[in-house]
């Protein structure tokens, strides 16, 4: 059974340490929650997984089909079937969601790039306009949605929806979502975390970064973690998650101090 293993992390961003010996499993099918304050180490983990250059591996492994992660570089992680959505999306005028959509399916499951019309390496694109179709629908994306530039001009939920469309063309394996549910209205919520419900499965595995537990409300994690300080110091099941929702972190973490 493939899993994502996270194996004594340690992780610093200019010579701070950030992640002090994380430990985490992820298996195919199941969706792991990861709660805890702001500053804790949550977003950190997410880039540094996703190989981003400033933050600094210091010692660790990240095992996923007999490979450690770390060792390849960002776009190798990608093809392995790694995927992240941001908390902060990055706007790229000019280049519409289809076409930014096709390239990110060349990239990480074609082989090379293609030539634009269809021949050569490359998923031609009479199959990824498919393809596409398929996935908005999956989503219920209105179609107009593909022809926008790619995160110009969008709510913070189109943002959200527009890496959730990302992530069901990709397919990964194991899925890293760092706060999607940050600066989302009630109808947004739902429509991402529907989005992720229908892309959920045995086939897959997936993280769930999240300050608030309301995401968790329409999303149902298997385990919850609380990260605190570069470590995670609890885990459970949901009822972690609701225990947190009454208490806060506060006397947890005391706890623990
Ligand atoms: P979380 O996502 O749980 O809120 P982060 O991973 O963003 O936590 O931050 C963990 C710690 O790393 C914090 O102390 C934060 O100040 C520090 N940090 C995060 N990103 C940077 C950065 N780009 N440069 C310097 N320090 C950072
Ligand atoms: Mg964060």
């Amino acid at each position: 059974m493939s899993s994502l293993a996270i194996k004594n992390l340690r992780v610093s961003i200019e010579d701070k340490p950030i992640l002090k010996d994380l430990s985490l499993e992820v298996k195919l099918g199941e969706i792991h929650a990861i709660m805890g304050p702001n500053g804790s180490g949550k977003s950190t983990m997410a880039y540094a997984l996703a190989g981003h250059p400033k933050y600094e591996v210091e010692g660790g492994e990240v095992w996923m089909d007999g490979v450690n992660l770390l060792e390849l570089a960002p776009d190798e992680r990608a093809r392995m079937g790694l995927f992240l959505a941001f908390q902060y999306p990055t706007a790229i005028p000019g280049i519409s969601m289809a076409n930014f959509l096709r390239a990110a399916v060349n990239a990480v499951k074609g082989g090379g790039k293609g030539n634009g019309n269809g021949h050569g390496q490359g998923i031609p694109i009479v199959e990824f306009r498919k393809m596409l179709t398929k996935k908005m629908d999956l989503l219920k994306i209105d179609k107009s949605f593909a022809r926008r530039y790619l995160n110009e001009g969008f709510s913070g939920g189109e943002k959200k929806r527009a890496e959730i469309l990302q992530m069901a063309l990709l397919e990964p394996k194991f899925a890293i979502l760092d706060e999607t549910d940050s600066g989302l209205d009630i109808d947004a919520l739902r429509v991402v975390s529907e989005g992720v419900n229908a892309l959920t499965g045995p086939e897959r595995g997936f993280i769930v970064i999240t300050h608030y537990q309301r995401i968790l409300n329409y999303i149902k994690p298997d385990f919850v973690h609380v990260m605190y300080n570069g470590q995670i110091v609890e885990s459970g099941g949901p009822e972690l998650a609701e225990r947190l929702e009454e208490q806060g972190y506060d006397d947890l973490i005391k706890a623990k101090q």
